[in-house]
Order: structure tokens, then C-alpha cells, then sequence
């Protein structure tokens, strides 16, 4: 086992640094990755279990999680969890909280210190999961690695920092502080397109708050849960402190949800299941003694604006990435591209041809840019909103896709009406919808005009356009001159408006709050040490 608690203040006080990625146009990288991924492949088909406090149990009902680039390939097996199987789980978590609620944080905060340099020895191996169970390109995976990695790190450092005395106004007469204490029990339900960074982020920030959790992976990547759920017990994590449960959300998610004994939701998926959750978690269950407190983070469509005064080269590489990273699976993805009539014709072709340049395939290899969508369903889905495409815009790139694995080529549709079906739904695949506006100020509405309000960037060398986009552009994460994805832990706190989630930002100095409720205590000092301060009442 790892000892985790020392020199836990020590580093909690060297300031946090994002990790940095993964070189891999050099050789040693490169052997690596491919050693590991030759390590990974011998351990595909395995069956894992359900993890409810010290006991693993594995039922006979199971199902796979397959690899999305070659379907017929098992990357492992898991057990479906019952709804008796979930009551009990959280009932020991109920249980585990009483005690782990008195670690102290110092000590919490060891245990993510410990996860992230573990993590950092296994970087290969975790990306290789990821390569195998979701089909991210060595680079996408790597992120995914190092965000998870900075996730740890940096909510390690701000638990200890709420744990220290708050700032709050003194007076004579009564000591006052105000203390950070946790929730209860909480159910993590990440979503796959982040399968490591999403799925560590929301758990750890549970859990170093002094919650316990029910962590329900998304059935399309449960192995790399199951890989996190092994380094936790390796630093040695106390059981019961993180529940593992596996199935079908559609199955499971409504017991899990509306357990009266379940304090906290943090949730990251689609609208329609984020809105689900939000109103039944609203429902008062009998014997539920709180309101459920729902952290929601929800879909986007994401939009690039570019004027006649932009860098016209940097904005369409700016719109390839972000439409095309991760085969467009990103929250963050650009799907729109918004662009000013006086340069729009310029931009597509730039667009265009730089889309054609991109490589699709096998994703274990080096030199893939996009590997497949994560499933069947995906597949059919984005399929689908092409041939909606097909009637709404012109198609200029891509359009078509090749079995057997999930492959769909990156398609731009132009000319599409700011209203269209694929210009206002969240797609979720590798479609741009390429978008006209007359002027800056029409790019600006067609921009807002959606439910969501996730990410968004403006390509412009305009000082006042900026500025006035600054103000007017209603998202949670705004970027100017670069591509609108790939935000940073601690630099670009994440998560957005409207229909894309609660306003949380993970990774940012406020996420922590969201996992803990403040108490304020006041005691009188005794007579003796001086005058009593008048009454003042708040709000009584
Ligand atoms: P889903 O909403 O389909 O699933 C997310 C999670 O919810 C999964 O673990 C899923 O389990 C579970 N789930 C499904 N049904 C229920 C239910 N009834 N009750 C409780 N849990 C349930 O989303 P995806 O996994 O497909 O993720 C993609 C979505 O996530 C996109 O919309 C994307 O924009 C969004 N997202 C948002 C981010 C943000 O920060 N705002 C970041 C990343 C993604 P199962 O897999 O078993 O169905």
C-alpha cells in the first residue's frame, strides 16, 4: 500500500501545474504507448465486479463493453447491478460516511495526491484503455490522462484549502468561524467521452470533500472506472468510501436517483437524462431528510464566430479541431461554425480542405487523427442527423462511414440555416454545420440563439468586436483567436449555461462548494475578556 499522508501539506502548498502532455512524436513516447497498448490488448475479456463497501461481487447477468473499432473485440465484461444491489450500496455508504466524514482533510486530500502519482507511472496503460474502449487517438487519450491527473492534483490542494480558517469579519466578544462540511452520499454518473477525466474528477472532488459515493460508470466505459477503482484501493482508500456499481442507467438510474438517503447527484451527460435526474431528485421521498442538491452538466452546441478582420488560416484549423477532436464527442465541440458573409466562401474552402486532410482509422495506431464513434447507437444517431443534413445544407466533406467498426468520416455540411434541426441539436458526432451571418452583429445572435450555452469562440482582430463579445456572448466558456475545446484544470474552469448544466466549473476554485455545505459557528467569549457587542439580527 502507498502511504499517502505524508508530506500532504508540503505539496499542497507548491502550486498546482497542469501536467503536460505526452511528446509523442519521440521515439521512446512512442515505444511506450505501443508497449502499452500491447499490455492492454492481453487483458481485454475479463470480467470485473460491482465493488459495494469490502465485498466484489460478480453476477451471472453481465454485459460487455466492446471496442468501438473493431466491435467484435470484448474489452471486458461487467456485472448488472439490481436495484437491491443498489439500495445496499448505498446503504453502505450511508454507513462508510459516518466515519470517513471525521477524516480529517489533510488526510483525504493524500489519498488523491497518492491516485495522481500512480496515475502519472500507469499514463500509457490508462490512455491504452481508453484507445481500446472508446476509440480516442493516442493525443485525445493522453489529455483525457493528464486531466485526470490534474483533477487529483488540484482538488487535493483546494480541499485543504477550504479545511483552513475562512475569511469572515470579526467582533468583540464571540469567536466565529465557518466550516466546510460535507454532503452525504453522493451518486457520481459521469458520462464515457471523458471516461477517466470526467469520471476521476466528479469521484475525487465527492470524496475529498468527505462525501461517500455510488459511482456508476457509463456502460460504454466502465473499464477505465474499473481502473481508477483499482488505484483507490491500491493507495488505500477505506471501503465503503467508493462504491463501484455497474448496468444500465435507463435500469438502475431512477433507484440510484431517488433514494431518500442519497444527498447529492453530480451528474455529466446528455440534456435529456440531466433534465431527468434534475426533476426527480427534486422529488421529496419519504423519510428524506434534505433537498437533494443536483450538479448537472449537460450538452452544448457550440459555436466559432469569424469576421472579415480574423487570421483566416488559424480560424479554420480553430474550427477543424474543435469539430473534428475526438470525432466531435466533446461538449466542447465546435459544431457550429458562424462566418461573416464578406469571408464566408474563403473560410469553407480553408475548412474544407483542411477536414479532407484528416485521418480515420485504426485509433491503437499512431497516425490516426479520428477512430470510430463510441457505439452502435452513436453511429445510427449521427447517421441519421447526415441525412437531415442532407436537406437542410449543402454537404462539401465526408458524409459517408465504413464498418466494421464505427467510423464516420468528418462531415461539414454548409449553408445551413441557423435554425435547422443540425444547426440547434446536439449531434454529438463529427458533423459542422457551416452557418452565413450577414455581419458581426448577426454572428453574435445566430451564436446565442441556441438552449445551450457550453463553449464559444470568436475568431476577430477587432478590439471593440472583442470586447462586445466578452458581454454579449451568453457561455460558460468563452475563448478568443483559438479553438473552442480543450480547456485546461484551473486555467478555463469548466461547464456552462441554460440547457448545458447547473453553472458549475469543475476544475475552478468554486467546484469544491458544490460538494459541501458551509456551517457557521459562534461562540460567546466570557464576560471577563470584555463588553458584550450589541444584538444585531440577520434576516431572523
Ligand atoms: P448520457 O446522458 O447518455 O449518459 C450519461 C450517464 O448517465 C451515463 O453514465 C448513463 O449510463 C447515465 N444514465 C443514463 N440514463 C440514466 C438515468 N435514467 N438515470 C441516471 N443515469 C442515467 O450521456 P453520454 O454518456 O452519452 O455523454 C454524452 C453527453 O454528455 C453529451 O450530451 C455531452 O454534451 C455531455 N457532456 C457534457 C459535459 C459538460 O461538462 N457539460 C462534458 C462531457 C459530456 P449508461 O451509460 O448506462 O446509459
Amino acid at each position: 500500500m502507498v502511504k499517502v499522508f505524508e508530506g500532504v501539506l508540503s505539496r499542497a502548498q507548491t502550486p498546482f501545474i497542469n501536467e503536460s502532455l505526452i511528446d509523442f512524436s519521440k521515439a521512446e513516447n512512442q515505444r511506450a504507448q505501443s508497449q502499452a497498448i500491447e499490455q492492454v490488448k492481453s487483458e481485454l475479456g475479463r470480467t470485473y465486479p460491482l465493488i459495494i463497501g469490502d465485498k466484489k461481487i460478480t453476477s451471472k447477468d453481465t454485459f460487455a463493453s466492446v471496442n468501438p473499432a473493431q466491435p467484435d473485440q470484448v474489452v471486458g465484461y461487467f456485472s448488472r447491478a439490481t436495484a437491491e444491489q443498489v439500495n445496499e450500496a448505498v446503504q453502505v455508504a450511508a454507513t462508510t460516511f459516518e466515519t470517513w466524514k471525521r477524516v480529517p482533510a489533510q488526510e483525504r486530500a493524500g489519498y488523491l495526491f497518492a491516485a495522481a502519482d500512480v496515475m502519472r507511472q500507469r499514463r500509457f496503460y490508462i490512455n491504452a484503455w481508453m484507445i481500446y474502449e472508446v476509440g480516442k487517438s493516442w493525443v485525445e487519450a493522453d489529455a483525457d490522462t493528464a486531466e485526470a491527473i490534474d483533477f487529483l492534483e488540484f482538488y487535493a490542494r483546494e480541499m485543504i484549502r477550504l479545511a483552513d480558517e475562512q475569511p469572515i469579519v470579526h467582533i468583540a466578544g464571540e469567536e466565529n468561524k465557518l466550516v466546510y462540511i460535507p454532503l452525504g452520499v453522493g451518486a457520481v454518473i459521469p458520462p464515457w467521452n471523458f471516461p477517466c477525466a470526467i469520471m476521476v474528477g466528479m469521484t475525487s472532488a465527492s470524496f475529498v470533500a468527505g462525501n461517500t459515493v455510488i459511482l456508476k460508470p457509463a456502460s460504454t466505459s466502465p473499464a477505465i472506472a474499473a481502473q481508477f477503482m483499482r488505484i483507490l484501493e491500491e493507495v488505500g482508500l477505506p471501503s465503503g468510501v467508493v462504491n463501484f456499481l455497474t448496468g444500465s442507467g435507463s435500469v438502475i438510474g431512477d433507484t440510484l436517483v431517488d433514494h431518500p438517503q442519497l444527498r447529492f447527484i453530480a451528474f455529466t451527460g446528455s440534456r435529456d437524462v440531466g433534465l431527468r435526474i434534475y426533476e426527480r431528485a427534486s422529488k421529496h421521498q419519504k423519510g428524506q431528510r434534505w433537498l437533494k442538491r443536483s450538479i448537472l452538466e449537460m450538452g452544448g452546441k457550440d459555436g466559432i464566430v469569424v469576421d472579415e478582420t480574423a487570421d483566416l488560416d488559424s480560424a479554420a484549423d480553430g474550427i477543424v479541431a474543435s469539430a473534428f477532436g475526438f470525432q466531435g464527442q466533446k461538449c466542447s465541440a465546435g459544431s457550429r461554425a458562424i462566418i461573416v458573409d464578406q469571408v464566408y466562401d474563403q473560410v469553407l474552402q480553408k475548412v474544407v480542405e483542411k477536414t479532407k486532410q484528416l485521418t480515420v482509422g485504426d485509433p491503437t495506431q499512431p497516425t490516426t487523427y479520428m477512430g470510430p464513434v463510441v457505439d452502435e447507437n452513436a453511429m445510427k444517431k449521427i447517421l441519421d442527423y447526415i441525412e437531415i443534413g442532407k436537406h437542410e445544407g449543402r454537404l462539401v466533406a465526408g458524409g459517408g462511414h465504413q464498418g466494421p467498426g464505427y467510423f464516420i468520416e468528418p462531415t461539414v455540411f454548409a449553408d445551413v440555416d441557423p435554425h435547422a434541426r443540425i444547426a440547434q441539436e446536439e449531434i454529438f458526432g463529427p458533423v459542422l454545420a457551416v452557418i452565413k451571418a450577414k455581419d458581426f452583429d448577426d454572428a453574435l445572435n445566430i451564436a446565442n440563439d441556441t438552449e445551450y450555452g457550453l463553449t464559444g469562440a470568436v475568431y476577430s482582430r477587432d478590439p471593440q468586436r472583442i470586447e462586445r463579445a466578452k458581454e454579449e456572448y451568453h457561455v460558460g466558456n468563452l475563448y478568443f483567436n483559438r479553438k473552442c475545446t480543450g480547456a485546461l484544470v484551473g486555467v478555463h474552469p469548466f461547464g456552462g449555461f441554460n440547457m448545458s448544466g447547473t453553472d458549475s466549473k469543475a476544475g475552478g476554485k468554486d467546484y469544491l462548494l458544490l460538494f459541501t455545505q458551509a456551517k457557521a459557528i459562534s461562540a460567546k467569549k466570557q464576560p471577563a475578556q470584555g463588553p458584550t457587542p450589541p444584538e444585531r439580527w440577520q434576516g431572523e
